[in-house]
């Protein structure tokens, strides 16, 4: 049997892997017992030390686990952020950056080995699309992290490489494997998904009725402005993206994130920051003001910072809840896909 016909474990929830078990013909109460083990990091039959020398055989033999090689990693020194390349057993690499905040330790993990999003300002953008990750691969970015760094990840934030919402079915398997009681046990409110508007994804989001955070790469509440910064706007426009987020909230009572990343000269003005309270005045929500992490492929130019501060009183004026990001791991490049980028 070669190795992609075995079954790769860390995909599988408890009530799945309990079939799987029974289906080698071994007792359903085994299933928890690597459950547990391949949620704790231990991904490796061997070690899995409550099962017989019999078992451990037979598993390799019909299934493997997913393990992540860390090719490099990258402490900053400016704060506790590390940024992990990562290489899946087939070879492509992927990147996750550990940020450590008061509340505790967050992640940010990629979706998918490159993205087809194509958005202007993304340092994912240009590098070719892959494929998307397995909900497994997805798992073992926190896994790994967690491991390396020896004390519990109590949050998770999608907003690596890659669109969530154009990997759907894998990340909702995921967010549902995260959840686990006998997994890492990290509840959807410590959970936030970013997604540039994949609308109908939205909407069926809306219908997991969920409490994962979702926050929306917004960056201009004028259609020509946003179509020339990302191209999914040419399929969504702003008008049925408002309208999938006001179904979202309505829906779920959460409040959304709108993510606005400020460039100089085109999105940052008196009157962008207006219209944008204009288009999102009434709805559950916080804005996210970003200064743009300037990548090569691109000739955007951060905002000056009293046009940033300027912006932000705009919409606080107004009474919209806004802040400002604060600007984490600057000098190992923790800025999407950077990393990826300078290694391939
Ligand atoms: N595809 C998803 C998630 C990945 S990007 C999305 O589009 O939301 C995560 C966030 O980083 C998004 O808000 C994205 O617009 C923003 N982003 C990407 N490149 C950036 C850059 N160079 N500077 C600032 N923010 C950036």
């Amino acid at each position: 049997m070669s190795i992609d016909e075995k079954v790769d474990l860390i995909n599988l929830s408890l009530v799945e892997l309990e079939e799987f078990m029974q289906s080698i013909g071994e007792k359903k109460f085994r299933a928890r017992q690597v459950f547990e083990w391949i949620h704790k990091g231990v991904l490796s039959f061997d070690d899995m030390t409550n099962l017989s020398l019999e078992l451990r055989d037979k598993l390799k033999e019909v299934a493997t686990i997913c393990n992540l090689e860390i090719v490099e990693k990258l402490e900053s020194k400016l704060d506790k952020t590390a940024k992990y390349l990562l290489r899946l057993p087939d070879g492509n690499i992927i990147e996750s950056v550990l940020m450590k905040y008061k509340y505790g330790y967050s992640v940010c993990i990629s979706s998918q080995i490159g993205c087809r999003m194509g958005c202007r300002f993304c340092a994912s953008t240009g590098i070719g699309f892959v494929r998307s990750l397995t909900a497994g691969e997805i798992l073992c970015e926190v896994l790994t992290i967690q491991e390396d760094l020896g004390e519990r990840i109590s949050n998770i934030v999608m907003m690596g490489i890659g669109e969530p919402f154009d990997n759907y079915d894998n990340v909702i398997k995921f967010l549902n494997l995260v959840n686990d009681k006998c997994g890492l046990n990290i509840g959807s409110r410590h959970i936030s998904i970013s997604t540039c508007g994949l609308v109908p994804r939205i909407l069926d989001f809306a219908k997991e009725n969920s409490q994962v955070t979702l926050s929306i790469s917004l960056h201009s509440a004028n259609d020509e402005v946003r179509e020339s910064m990302m191209p999914i706007n040419k399929k969504y426009k702003i008008k049925e993206l408002i309208s999938a987020c006001n179904i979202y909230t309505e829906r779920t009572n959460r409040r959304i994130t709108f993510e606005y990343a400020l460039v100089r000269g085109v999105n940052d003005s008196d009157k962008d920051a207006l219209d944008l309270v204009k288009l999102i005045e009434g709805i559950l929500c916080h804005v996210n003001l970003i200064p743009i992490n300037e990548v090569d492929s691109s000739n955007y130019k951060q905002s000056y910072n009293d046009r940033i501060e300027n912006f932000k009183n705009i919409l606080l004026k107004k009474g919209i809840n806004a802040t400002v990001r604060r600007e984490l791991g600057s000098d190992i490049k923790a800025a999407c896909g950077q990393l990826r980028r300078s290694k391939l």
